[in-house]
């Protein structure tokens, strides 16, 4: 069970391992509010994209192919936002969840460095970056560039 107090969550230590697998995946899960607010931007200023293309390393949440261009949309918690206070770390179970977050980090990596090299050029949403609409907006309009104005 997730318990959020003050904008934390806390991870109460009563979840067998199915229950706690299934959380993860609910949260993993693709079409999240946040890359629903990118993808809603993008199309308000009529840039197409595609959404997590296999093809490419990580298979990348919005891909404009024609511009070289992917934006990720990362959840704080799993992917560890730097600073951030969604990152906690679970109170309990430590030794379960370093290793995943441990292991999610260096597999972002490692995408990143793939897509870099094969000439993409990467802009990085957090989700609590998403909560802030003009900024949103900025920040993408910013990656996409002059070809928009
Ligand atoms: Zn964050």
């Amino acid at each position: 069970m997730w318990v959020v107090t003050r904008g934390r969550i806390i991870v109460a230590d009563t979840m067998t391992p199915e229950m706690r697998s299934r959380v993860m995946r609910a949260i993993q899960g693709k079409n999240t509010t946040p890359e629903l607010a990118v993808r809603r931007i993008l199309t308000s200023i009529g840039i197409g994209y595609r959404l997590h293309v296999k093809a490419l390393p990580g298979s990348p949440d919005i891909v404009m192919k024609g511009r070289k261009k992917i934006i990720e949309v990362r959840g704080c918690f799993w992917h560890r936002h730097e600073g951030c206070k969604r990152a906690c770390t679970p109170a309990s179970n430590k030794h379960y969840w370093e290793p995943k977050f441990a292991a999610t980090v260096a597999r972002d990596n490692r995408n990143e460095v793939a897509l870099i090299n094969g000439g993409w050029k990467l802009l990085t949403i957090w989700e609590c970056e998403a909560d802030d609409t003009m900024l949103l907006c900025r920040r993408i309009t910013e990656f996409i560039g002059e070809s928009i104005r």
